[in-house]
């Protein structure tokens, strides 16, 4: 089925990495396979980082291992280093990205790394990737976090922004992203980065936008980077996870309301949104307490809603 925009749901990496609640691996397969089969065709399923730092995704080596099984899905994983990339390959993962922090000082608070070490570990991803034989090879994406401002460093220069994302491409990877981690962005400054960066890296290099709702911005953001062409966006189901920073805001944006907005604009994503919204009831149930976000699960669709995608059989 065509489809317009990818939505890429991160929601069991993002999200689950964000609350203190272990979802079991049981739960976790239940929501992939049922978020596939509305029709979600990219999942971020984990991250290959220490148990003892995030032991909510110490199982990602057997979430990836099922939903390897789930057909047409692209099943995708964060690595911090080169030892998660190996751990990623030996899964079978078909998408890996390693987060490159434009702010410096988030970088080595968050993975103890400078940029010139980052850039050096995803020269060694890239050279494992490339032993790789070319069937098997996994796609390679850089994610530039932080890169529309820091709750360590403030604005963060949309120069170095642009530096950044020719160096990840130099060491190898087959993309770049941009990701706005802290929730600064707004819809103006995301045509503008969103523009430079492609322009600097190649049309077809720029991988998409990877947003949080913060401050309420994220779906006006979304639509700036429509009026851009961006077609891929990243988002989590329920904006599970919360923000710290802003009680009552989701982190991610909301994929329920994604996709609502895309599709109700005639933009095909090939979700089927009804499906999608009662997979809520299978991360609630798995992580009770945490609180689910999303605007559109609260009202409902509107009386005579017409999707963008419609069923295969109903056509
Ligand atoms: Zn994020």
């Amino acid at each position: 089925m065509p489809i317009d925009i990818l939505v890429s749901e991160v929601g069991p990496r993002d999200g689950l990495q964000s609350i203190d609640s272990i979802m079991p691996l049981e739960a976790k397969k239940s929501w992939i396979s049922a978020e596939a089969a509305a029709g979600v065709s990219e999942i971020e399923v984990g991250s290959f980082v220490p148990a003892k730092l995030l032991p909510q995704l110490a199982d990602t080596a057997e979430v990836v291992a099922h939903a390897r099984t789930l057909p047409g899905l692209t099943v995708a994983v964060l690595v911090p280093n080169l030892r998660g990339a190996q751990a990623a390959l030996a899964a079978g993962a078909h998408k890996i990205t390693i987060p490159l922090s434009v702010s410096e000082t988030h970088s080595l608070k968050n993975v103890r790394r400078t940029h010139v070490q980052m850039l050096e570990e995803t020269r060694a991803i890239a050279a494992l990737i490339r032993s790789v034989p070319a069937a098997n090879r996994p796609k390679f994406e850089g994610g530039l976090s932080t890169a529309f401002g820091c709750t360590l460093e403030g604005p963060i220069p949309a120069d170095r922004v642009v530096e950044l994302g020719v160096a990840l491409m130099e060491a190898g990877c087959d993309e770049v992203g941009l990701s706005d981690t802290t929730g600064y962005a707004n819809p103006a400054q995301v045509k503008d980065l969103v523009t430079r960066v492609r322009a600097a890296v190649g049309e077809g290099a720029f991988a998409g936008l990877h947003l949080h709702n913060t401050r309420g911005l994220g779906l006006a953001n979304v639509l700036a980077g429509l009026e851009v062409d961006v077609t891929t966006f990243d988002s989590s189901l329920g904006g599970l996870g919360g923000c710290p920073f802003a009680p009552g805001a989701s982190g991610n944006i909301v994929t329920e309301d994604l996709v609502f907005l895309l599709e109700s604009m005639g933009l095909r994503t090939g979700i089927d949104l009804s499906r999608l919204l009662a997979v809520r009831r299978i991360v609630a149930e798995a992580v009770p307490g945490e609180e689910l976000y999303g605007f559109t699960p609260d009202a409902g669709l509107p009386l005579g809603f017409q999707p963008a995608t419609q069923e295969v059989d109903a056509a």
